[in-house]
């Protein structure tokens, strides 16, 4: 039985006193992206559950058993997005971008949606950043893309960092290399996983990505895709790498990475964090060059990553939830009508000359009120009584008076200015 009182598993409310630390990801990553030239894009949360099947790949964990599907009342089947990449190109296409300037360069905050079993840094909705270059195959795309997740999380203080890169080359190095793979994993097929087994035609290069012990040791004498690539896929890694070099980005080369979408060839890479325990992943992406062809597009280069909200703010050390600033609360001496209206005239004029301000909403007594002010952490009170209003500094104790809310507002206004 589920409890209208309880959100449901895997899910968690963004309470007032979390939001300032998510509105710094926020401003960071817009920052950091539209210095490079990157426009913001809002999708649909939910798409024709057709785009995510055809592009993250039936064969993967997040089709086969992640994805919130519903048909509507029209009979279509819709999906929560699990991830935005699909949409975001599917949006390129739709809106006819390959007209503009290539790249086109795109970046989003945005919730998606995946059925996992709930923990620590693994929700249900759960929060992204990310950012998509399409239109583009120049090996600088990737570099760049890279370098602007490593300046937003180093930005953000996300501690114990680290980089690894990877090429799973283009499609037909891809393709050769399975046969290779699909051959080693049937030689060893009876010490595998029943998971990895199952999948070995589907989706054989997952199987780098089981935690199974027997499996892993089949994997550790696995060929290596990185030894497989075409020349041209070689000399396109070969540049992303000396492009990190040039910016002093430090990595390492993992032959195995392996990431759990399918549209990914050429470079992908993915940032771990040391503070993170066990889903220590805090963004990745990679290179996506068939994926818009996979949603009947026309052949579409292009390059994009996420990074996960919540494990960025469990990673990070600079984000600490902070209190809000109210420079006024307005203390209502009585609940008369002339009283409340210049108080509540009070409030609103400061408000519109730039300060945060409250004024008493619960009718609680003047000794209440002011301990209310502290409470909120009030820099200025304004105790209206019937045709007079005090000003105090709390911060000093000093006080005016006034004979109406004109009158008042003129000297808060000269009080915070002289602050400045
Ligand atoms: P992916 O689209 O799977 O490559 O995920 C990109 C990033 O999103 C990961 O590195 C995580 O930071 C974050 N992420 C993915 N799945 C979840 C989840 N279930 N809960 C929280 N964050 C997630």
């Amino acid at each position: 039985m589920s409890d209208p009182l309880q959100a449901p598993r895997g899910t968690f409310d963004i309470l007032p006193e979390q939001s300032a630390a998510r509105l710094e990801v926020e401003r960071v990553t817009r920052a950091v992206l539209e210095s490079a030239g990157y426009g913001r894009i809002e999708t649909p949360v939910f798409e024709p559950t057709e785009l995510f099947t055809r592009s993250v790949g039936e064969a993967t964990d997040i089709v086969q058993k992640e994805m919130y599907t519903f048909i509507d009342g029209g009979e279509r089947s819709l999906t929560l997005r699990p991830e935005v990449t699909a949409p975001i190109v599917r949006a390129y296409l739709q809106h006819g971008m390959h007209k503009l300037p290539q790249p086109v360069k795109l970046w989003y905050l945005s919730s998606c949606f995946r059925y996992e079993r709930a923990q620590k840094g693994r929700y249900r909705q759960f929060w992204q950043i990310g950012a998509e270059a399409i239109g583009s195959d120049d090996p600088a795309v990737d570099a760049e893309a890279i370098l602007l997740l490593s300046t937003i999380l180093g930005e953000l203080g996300v501690k114990d960092l680290h980089l690894r890169i990877g090429s799973l080359g283009g499609t037909e190095a891809r393709e050769r290399y399975r046969e290779l793979l699909k051959t080693h994993l049937r030689a060893h097929e009876d010490l595998l996983a029943g998971d990895v087994r199952a999948r070995i035609d589907l989706n054989p290069l997952r199987a780098f990505d089981s935690a199974d012990p027997s499996t892993r040791e089949v994997m550790s004498t696995a060929p290596l895709l990185l030894d497989h690539l075409d020349d041209e896929d070689l000399d396109h890694f070969a540049e992303v790498r000396s492009l990190l070099d040039a910016v002093g980005i430090s990595y390492s080369i993992d032959p195995t990475l392996v990431r759990g979408l399918d549209y990914y060839a050429r470079t992908v890479f993915e940032f771990n964090s040391d503070a993170l325990g066990a889903q220590s992943g805090v963004g990745g992406g990679g290179r996506y060059d068939g994926l818009a062809e996979q949603i009947n597009g026309p052949p579409t280069p292009g390059f994009g990553w996420a990074a996960g909200i919540e494990r960025i703010l469990l990673a990070a050390t600079s984000l600490e939830d902070e209190a809000a600033r109210t420079d006024l609360f307005v203390i209502l001496e009585n609940q008369n009508r002339p009283t409340k209206a210049s108080g509540f005239a009070l409030a609103a004029g400061a408000r519109a000359g730039g300060m945060t301000a409250q004024i008493e909403l619960a009718g609680r007594s003047v000794k209440g009120q002011f301990k209310h002010a502290d409470r909120i952490g009030a820099r200025f009170v304004a105790v209206v009584g019937d045709g007079r209003i005090e000003l105090k500094d709390l911060s000093n104790g000093e006080q005016t008076e006034h004979a109406d809310d004109e009158g008042a507002l003129r000297a808060l206004i000269e009080l915070k200015g002289a602050d400045q």
